[in-house]
């Protein structure tokens, strides 16, 4: 038996690529002299690496960053492995077999992990120092390690730790990179992620790595005015209901009608990232107007208030709003958590 077509999804996530690229072709102007790569680990942020990096690679980028091998194969799909890095590095033999194996390229974290790499063969690898995040890196101390002067080093990179903050550390971290590249033997310096782009030219060094800024998030107000929406959520009202005063909407009837209200049933839930904390004191739109949020978000729904919208029924499309900037201050999360959640349901519809 043949699998019948399943019927269109009741929630939808539009990605825009033309966005995206522009996002991107913006990203490296900014950078200056510097290329732009792209940050695309985690499905890119969510969004869906089928979906965005061929639309990357059309805009020009030419180097693009995973943080998991098991993330390799889905890239290469799309671009050559050589221009894939994976952040994690190398802890087995097995990851350097399957580096060789696809042309993935490392990046060396620790001395160990450079041994690693060259007693397995070496060839074409990244390094990354640590300046001060203190997560993945050699230490400034061990730049003059002979295990250092054994590899063959592409991308020399360091990454920061509050690019979106007005801090000395900022500076502190890029003199420290320069510093490293003094004794690391290297043919492209790497600092900046999209918040070190809004920094300025002095730290994109050869080479930038945004992730949030492609996918329409603003870490920096330098950034806001070049940066466009990418994703857009929408879902369907699976049924309208009336309620009576004294009513109560959703688990622990957190929410008691205290007057007759028409009310939607709205598919999508925290198991497609819209996450409880975005519950009361948020709205859902439609042509402008706002939906309140009433009572818990439950697994697969949301209920809202239709008051302003009394022509919307069963079937209307309304509109989650995933504007990362407000949704971000609405709810607590940040932006790059609310696009890394978006849940399985939604990034296949
Ligand atoms: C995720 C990541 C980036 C991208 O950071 P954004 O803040 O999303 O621009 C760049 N470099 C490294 C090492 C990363 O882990």
């Amino acid at each position: 038996m043949s699998d019948p077509a399943a019927p269109p999804a009741t929630l939808r996530l539009t990605v825009d690529t033309d966005a995206l690229a522009a996002n991107w072709r913006a990203l490296d102007a900014l950078s200056g002299g510097a290329d732009a790569g792209a940050a695309i680990k985690a499905d890119a942020y969510g969004l869906g690496i089928d979906i965005c990096v061929p639309a990357l690679r059309e805009a020009g980028c030419r180097t693009f960053f995973v943080a998991h091998w098991s993330e390799v194969a889905g890239v290469i799909k799309h671009v050559p492995g050589e221009q894939v890095a994976v952040l994690n590095g190398v802890l087995t033999e097995a990851d350097c077999g399957y580096a060789r194996a696809t042309g993935a390229v490392p990046v060396i974290n620790s001395l160990d992990q450079a041994q690693l790499w060259t007693t397995t063969g070496g060839g074409r690898c990244h390094l990354m120092v640590d300046t001060g995040i203190n997560r993945l890196g050699i230490g400034q101390a061990e730049a003059g390690d002979p295990a250092i002067a054994a590899l063959d080093i592409d991308i020399l990179m360091s990454h920061l730790a509050s690019a979106d903050e007005r801090t000395a550390m900022n500076r502190m971290q890029a003199e420290l990179l320069s510093e490293a590249a003094e004794t690391i033997l290297h043919k492209r310096l790497s600092l900046a992620n999209s918040a070190g782009i809004g920094l300025g030219e002095a730290f994109a060094f050869d080479l930038t790595r945004p992730g949030l800024a492609l996918y329409g998030g603003i870490p920096r107000e330098e950034l806001a005015e070049h940066i466009r929406p990418v994703a857009k959520v929408e879902a369907q009202i699976l049924q309208t209901r009336n309620l009576a005063p004294g009513e109560g909407v959703g688990y622990n009837a957190t929410f008691i009608a205290n007057t007759h209200m028409r009310v939607g049933t709205v598919s999508i839930g925290y198991a497609d990232g819209f996450l409880r904390a975005r519950g009361p004191g948020n709205a859902l739109g439609h042509e402008g107007r706002a939906l309140p949020i009433l009572g818990k978000v439950s697994m697969d729904m949301v209920v809202i208030d239709l008051a302003a919208a009394p022509d919307l029924a069963a079937g209307a499309w309304v509109e989650v709003p995933w504007n990362i900037a407000d949704a971000a201050q609405q709810s607590a999360l940040s932006a790059y958590e609310l696009l890394t959640v978006i849940g399985p349901r939604l990034r296949r519809s």
